[in-house]
């Protein structure tokens, strides 16, 4: 086989807990140097606060909990899920439950109770830490479980630490955690035990529904330390904010590890509001983001880009969907003509990917750009056609890559890990990628079903799965559909009437809105049918009764553009 490596130069990749690496026993960096902060409250958290909140909230989980309050006893490797926006407790909520030897599962913000359900149950879970605004969801969370209200109730932990609304009384506060003791030595797994899973987002891969990604310490001090050469962060420097979602790995790794490990302070914002953030970037002389495509939309055409000094900003990296050269450049002019020299370069990666595979060095910014730039080190690619064979050299294929980053596999999920990573060891990315003569990637298609709505996945079969629910829905299909305004996608179903198709156009169209709205009211935002409904009479489907996407996203593409 052609097998394709990095040209960068190997790192090393130490074999010690996560939580260990990050929090060495002797600090390099001041314990003052602020870690995370809010720009509204001005609370912050220093590098010193985050290790001894962080300690105390283990050694709270591991004892206090039960003891105390009747809470889950929990051992190590237990599950505990974080269901929160960002707030300045998010780094003391996942990192005191790595150092309590406990695996984190990261839910979506904007989850209705049955998604939580969902991730709640698959996950194993036996605690929900929350912030205080999402617990009426949590509650019914636990109703739909049939769980009694005392139970529930022991099984949940509100993380109002550092927030002014702190949530109703009778419940658990994560500060009832803090401050009854701390966990000296936290859990460790060196050796080969860095290969046990530590964290549990969810992803639905190429097919399917939404499923635990088991990414293990290794995982991600790999990903950490082979973005570390090509995207330095300077500690005294550099300044980031954290917009990216503390639940997706893309703002897991990159905001939350990579910034400890470099000791570089985070402005927490728990959604992106233009306004807000170029005032953020102004305040805080901000010199790098993480964002995504439809960020950088904005930024190419909001009137707060014009009203604010963004002099201090240097580089923005985007990533979790395609970034085209067009969008790139005009924002980059812009925020030249307002004085701000900014590289604006693109990464890509996945869930189960740990998740950057690739970047685009800064001083490939203009010339290669629309890249998602060079491989990084420790890891090796094939690009292969449909029949598993390599593509011929600077031709599309498949993109499959190998090394220390790629997931351990799909939580309590064989035959759905032996479908994306093969026996040797090759994790299959559903993507379609090209390599340049200079060895610079392109990603030029998406094999997989997968739909990213502003980088936030929507999974097709869970909506299928969704609207086969309604009474009058008999069959379903969902596909994107690309929106250049928004440089995003958006889902767009493909129902079928249970009583047959309605012969008048207005009716079809009459239930078309009616699901359009019924969805609203069962799945979270960013899972709705921005991209329309069609009531048709039967769903293309394969003689084994497969959905045929292919036909289906051409049917869509041809009728979305017309509109
Ligand atoms: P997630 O697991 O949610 O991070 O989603 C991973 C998927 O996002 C990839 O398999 C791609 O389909 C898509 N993706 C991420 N980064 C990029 C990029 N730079 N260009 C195109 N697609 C991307």
């Amino acid at each position: 086989h052609k097998i394709y490596k990095s040209i960068l130069p190997p790192v090393e990749i130490p074999d010690v807990s996560v939580y260990s690496y990050l929090f060495p026993k002797v600090d390099k960096y001041p314990e003052s140097s602020p870690a995370f902060i809010d720009p509204d409250t001005q609370v912050t958290l220093t590098r010193g606060g985050l290790r001894a909140k962080t300690r105390e909230l283990a050694h709270g989980l591991r004892n206090t909990l039960h003891a105390k309050f009747g809470g889950p006893k929990l051992a190590r490797s237990d599950v505990v899920l974080i269901f929160s926006p960002n707030t300045v407790a998010y780094p003391i909520l996942l990192f005191g439950v790595f150092a309590a030897g406990l695996k984190a599962t990261l839910a979506n913000a904007a989850y209705t109770p049955p998604e939580l359900a969902y991730q709640y149950q698959d996950s194993g879970a036996s605690l929900v830490i929350t912030y205080p605004a999402l617990l009426p969801v949590v509650l019914k969370m636990f109703e739909s479980l049939e769980m009694d209200a005392k139970q529930a109730r022991q099984r949940i932990v509100i993380a109002g630490w550092g927030l002014k609304d702190k949530g109703p009384k009778g419940f658990i506060q994560m500060e009832d955690l803090l401050g009854t003791g701390r966990l000296e030595n936290e859990e460790r797994f060196d050796g080969p035990l860095a290969n046990e899973t530590t964290l549990l987002c969810y992803s639905s891969g190429t097919t399917g529904k939404p499923k635990g990604v088991e990414t293990t310490h290794r995982n991600l001090i790999s990903c950490m330390s082979m973005v570390s050469g090509t995207f330095p962060l300077v500690h005294g420097k550099d300044r980031t904010i954290g917009v990216l979602p503390f639940f997706h790995i893309y703002g897991v790794l990159n905001v939350l590890h990579s910034c400890i490990d470099k000791a570089v302070p985070v402005v927490v914002m728990p959604r992106f509001e233009p306004v807000a953030f170029c005032k953020c970037i102004e305040k805080f002389k901000i010199t790098f983001i993480f964002l995504v495509p439809p960020i950088l939309v904005v930024l190419s055409r909001h009137p707060a880009v014009e009203q604010h000094n963004l002099t201090s900003l240097k580089r923005l990296v985007s990533g979790a969907a395609p970034l085209g050269a067009a969008l790139t450049k005009t924002v980059q002019e812009r925020l030249k003509s307002r004085g701000a020299q900014v590289t604006i370069v693109q990464g890509y990666g996945l869930t189960e990917t740990s998740p950057n595979s690739h970047l685009l060095p800064q001083a490939d910014a203009d010339r290669k750009i629309g890249s998602i730039g060079l491989l990084l080190p420790n890891l090796e690619a094939r690009v292969v056609t449909d029949d598993g064979e390599d593509s011929k050299e600077g031709e599309p294929g498949e993109l499959w890559l190998r090394g220390p980053t790629i997931m351990k596999g799909y939580l309590n999920n064989p035959d759905a890990t032996r479908d994306s990573i093969t026996p040797d060891e090759w994790l299959k990315t559903g993507d379609v990628a090209v390599i340049d003569k200079e060895g610079y990637y392109y990603i030029v298609d998406r094999k997989k079903e997968l739909i990213k709505y502003k980088g936030s996945q929507v999974p097709p079969a869970e909506l299928e799965a969704v609207l086969l629910q309604h009474p009058d829905i008999a069959d379903a299909g969902v596909v994107g559909v690309t929106s250049h305004v928004e440089a995003t996608e958006f889902p767009r179903a493909y129902v079928v009437h249970a009583q047959g198709l309605p012969k008048d156009e207005k009716d079809r169209q009459a239930f078309a809105t009616a699901v359009q709205k019924w969805i609203e009211t069962h799945v979270a935002r960013h899972k709705f049918l921005r991209g329309g409904v069609v009531v048709i009479d039967a769903i293309p489907k394969s003689a084994s009764g497969k959905i045929l996407r292919r036909e289906l996203r051409e049917r869509a593409k041809k009728e979305y553009e017309a509109f």
